[in-house]
């Protein structure tokens, strides 16, 4: 089994963990950059990603993820996690992973609709139950990312290499499935 991560400086990471353990792995609580010796593939979870982007790099996190990463590192945002993955994040200079080829939106499913469920279907994982919280959108996805899943026509599940994204948070359901990818994938990329 690869050795997971959970980046634990805020937001919903428990709940990562929680799910982790559902998967039969004892998850690691990321808080400081020697604690991702070893780590195989790293959860960032949904939260307030200019909190988790500034508490990153005050603990100069940032820069050992990265390094991490071009190592062979898997990595799987959900939600804040993803806006902190991507290269181009609307009308925000906010610090980010500067990873992933994607251009999103902050809290662009609208007011009223800023938290909802929706049945999405998962290339290769078939129907799931998407729960999103003021949820970004992602608005460009560049070639050579995979879109695994699509709301509509706006991306929710991308695939980049060893980086994988949600804009939805698979760690709120019982559906243990978008987890058990992350892990094979961190296991292959180990
Ligand atoms: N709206 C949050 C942000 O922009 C993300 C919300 C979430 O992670 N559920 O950081």
């Amino acid at each position: 089994m690869p050795k997971i991560g959970v980046l634990a400086l805020q937001g919903d990471f428990r709940e990562h963990i929680e799910m982790l353990k559902k998967c039969k792995i004892d998850a690691a609580e990321i808080r400081l950059p020697e604690d991702l010796k070893d780590v195989d593939g790293l959860i960032i979870p949904g939260g307030e990603s200019t909190v988790i982007g500034n508490l990153m790099q005050i603990h100069s996190l940032d820069k050992e993820i990265i390094k991490k990463y071009k190592m062979g590192m898997a990595i799987y945002g959900t939600c804040a996690g993803a806006i902190l993955l991507a290269k181009y994040i609307a009308g925000s200079s906010q610090p980010r992973l500067n990873l992933l080829d994607i251009s999103v939106k902050r809290n662009d499913y609208g007011r009223q609709i800023d938290s909802f469920e929706s049945e999405l279907n998962i290339d290769g994982i078939g129907k799931f139950n998407g729960i999103f919280i003021r949820a970004p959108v992602i608005k460009k996805a560049r070639n050579g990312i995979k879109v695994l899943s699509k709301l509509g026509n706006k991306p929710v599940l991308v695939r980049q290499n060893n980086i994988l994204a949600s804009t939805f948070h698979p760690e709120l359901t019982n559906d243990k499935r978008v987890h058990e990818y992350f892990i094979e994938l961190a296991d292959k990329t180990s």
